[in-house]
């Protein structure tokens, strides 16, 4: 059974006229689960916790939120991060939506998850707000996983086309959440080289993939499949949670990627069986994607694809840059060269 999080209530997050982190992206998506879906269970989102948010925020920060919001017209948080009147709310929704999906997986109430959530928020720094993201979902989560769930490894997957530098910055010493992104480099925001391997305790438990812009299903399917799952096996972790942007398609206004639909298939198929090998669950969480029929078809064939679907074939592309990922990423995880 997969549980979804798909609720008209995310579209009261609003960001202004032709901005492309809009409401549109929930009514799009939601349309997939207006009927009762075999196999699908709907959840309801659940608010977090301040002091959940704040695991992975500053207070002081959290705060400055909650006061930006109280004014009646929209903020600007950083040259592209909008915040309503409600968004406070909503971004407390967000947060909590995926904190009750990692409860519902780790209690084996559902297989998998996915949050079709916004703002996302794998941009969002323990305090500031940046890149359409308020707070960050997916570090939250993992932290509330860690403290209160009794478990302690969680890896971070990230295929949105940016670099998710929040997530990142949030677990760069950390070894108890490995953080793996694949994203388009040079790039929005400027991090994520292959050599940001993580520092001290967390050496090696930052897994960049960085790709040059263009490259096709076949170039990330080589590195899910060469990078990515011998990462899991030899990590072993007992929680995936995946930062699923949808703006490395091909069709992406602002991604420069040319992935297909098919092609998200083919990842979620990758992360999907690596998973099960170490019997982790995985909850996805929307990020980025901002072509809107390129966002509904995408989401689809990931979520027919945690539903049990087979995955698409697709033959992987090598070249210089999964040769040096593996080199890099070889020596803390020598399953890579195998
Ligand atoms: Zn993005």
């Amino acid at each position: 059974m997969i549980g979804i999080v798909s609720d008209p209530v995310f579209m009261d997050h609003d960001t202004g006229c032709y901005h492309p982190e809009s409401s549109l992206r929930i009514q799009y998506i939601h349309t997939l689960f207006y009927q009762k879906n075999p196999g699908i269970k709907m959840i309801d989102p659940v608010i977090a916790r301040v002091d959940d948010i704040a695991l992975n925020h500053d207070m002081s920060y959290v705060r400055k939120i909650a006061g930006c919001c109280r004014t009646h017209d929209l903020v600007n948080l950083d040259m592209d991060t909008v915040c309503c009147e409600d968004s406070y709310n909503i971004a407390l929704l967000a947060a909590g939506s995926l904190i009750r999906l990692t409860e519902m997986a780790l209690n084996q109430e559902i297989d998998a998850g996915f949050a079709f959530v916004r703002p996302p928020g794998h941009h969002a720094l323990k305090a500031r707000a940046m890149g359409f993201c308020i707070f960050n979902n997916v570090a939250i989560a993992a932290r509330n996983a860690l403290k209160y769930q009794g478990i302690k490894r969680v890896m971070i997957v990230d295929f949105d086309v940016h670099h998710g530098n929040g997530t990142q910055d949030s677990f760069y010493n950390d070894k108890s959440v490995l953080y793996f992104s694949t994203h388009q480099y040079p790039f929005y925001p400027g991090t994520g080289g292959v050599s940001d391997t993580g520092r001290g305790k967390g050496l090696g438990y930052t897994v960049n993939c960085p790709l040059s812009a263009g490259k096709r299903d076949g170039h990330f399917i080589a590195v899910y499949r060469y990078i990515l799952a011998p990462v899991v096996q030899a990590y072993e972790p007992e929680l995936i949670l995946v930062s699923a942007g949808f703006d490395a398609h091909a069709m992406d206004p602002i991604g420069g990627m040319d992935l297909s639909s098919k092609g998200f298939g083919a990842i979620a198929g990758i992360i999907r069986d690596a998973a099960c090998h170490v019997s982790a669950p995985i909850i996805f969480a929307l990020e980025g994607g901002y072509n809107l029929n390129a966002l509904k078809d995408s989401v689809a064939c990931v979520v027919d694809i945690m539903k049990g679907q087979a995955s698409p074939e697709i033959q992987p592309v090598s070249g210089q840059e999964l040769d040096t990922m593996i080199e890099t990423h070889g020596r803390f995880w020598p399953l890579v060269r195998q």
